[in-house]
């Protein structure tokens, strides 16, 4: 049986813990293999307010659409030194509606509180799964005993849209610490994975999804291939965290993200030496996507009212 039959019979928008993904790797097949779509550089860098130093993959250097989906958004912040200060560079307070903030810190720390009372603190190798869904006002900062010592910050965000039926949803807070997300080999050494969301093999990852999605931090030698396959119907993209890759034949260096066309299932990823890769694979949210600002709904008139239940409090409080 294939791992595309096995999906289709079993799949759900809930099971994200029983996907098979990946767990029967199976001989190459040419007609297979996903073509590159597009390699998108990372080479316009700007500030998200005083603490985030970010190239955006998409949607401004790229605009992806459903290719891209359930992916609304990705800001890179690639390795940048910071000076001690006793004022911690951030976002101040913000409101979001219709999606989830994803933050994964490979090195820096950063502290997240919201309207909520949720928060917490991220470390090298933790991640901050954040559902704003219905709405949260909420403030990103780097964390401040972090931001005396100063020091290489590394971090990504990455903007995860919900489907209709969750938008106004509760919303929910996932700390997940690089514990709990652990690791294990790939196959012939070619390196490890840390499953932060879905699957590899036996390893499921601990992030809680509303659609399914597997979200990985690939971790290559350079001494062996890696073989991944992945339903065509599927978004998968890959950024470059380090290093230099070669999917399907094309060339990709540290900042370029490498989406993955429809037109097969398969992709393998040869580095040379060492390198670092997130991967973004899920099923495509297929719905109007109207976005503006920090609120991404299906409709110009749910945008309106997000606007109008911001400006009253709907949001709740959260102080500077
Ligand atoms: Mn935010």
């Amino acid at each position: 049986m294939s791992v595309n039959d096995t999906l289709s019979d079993n799949a759900t928008l809930s099971d994200h813990a029983t996907r098979p993904a990946n767990d029967a790797p199976h001989m190459s097949d040419p007609q297979s293999l996903r073509s590159v779509h597009r390699v998108v550089r990372g080479e316009h860098f700007h500030w998200v307010g005083d603490g985030f130093r970010v190239t955006n993959l998409f949607p401004s250097a790229a605009d992806l659409g459903l290719r891209i989906s359930p992916f609304l958004l990705l800001d890179y912040a690639a390795p940048f030194d910071f000076e001690p200060t006793e004022h911690p560079g951030g976002v101040g307070v913000h409101p979001h509606r219709g999606f989830e903030t994803v933050t994964l810190a490979f090195e820096g720390s950063v502290a997240h509180h919201d309207s909520t009372g949720a928060g917490g603190v991220i470390h090298p190798g933790d991640v901050q799964w954040m559902t704003a869904a219905s709405g949260v006002l909420h403030k990103e900062y780097h964390e401040a005993e972090w931001a005396r010592r100063g020091g290489r910050f590394h971090m990504v965000q990455l903007w995860v849209n919900l489907p209709a039926a969750h938008k106004m949803d509760p919303p929910r807070y996932q700390g997940l610490t690089a514990e709990q997300i652990g690791r294990s080999d790939l196959p012939d050494g070619a390196g490890i994975v840390r499953v932060v969301a879905g699957r590899y093999g036996d390893h499921v990852g601990p992030a809680e999804t509303v659609t399914p999605i597997n979200l990985w931090d690939l971790q290559l030698t350079g001494a062996a291939p890696l073989q991944l396959s992945f339903p065509s119907d599927e978004t998968v993209a890959l950024l470059v965290l380090d290093g230099s890759v070669t999917v399907n034949g094309t060339a990709a260096n540290h900042r370029d993200l490498v989406v993955l066309d429809d037109d097969g299932t398969d992709l393998t990823v040869d580095a040379a030496e060492p390198a670092r890769l997130l991967l973004l694979n899920g099923t495509r949210i297929d719905e109007p996507v109207v976005a503006y600002g920090p609120f991404v709904m299906n409709t110009r008139t749910q945008i309106m009212e997000a606007i109008q239940d911001f400006e009253s409090g709907a949001f709740g409080h959260l102080d500077d």
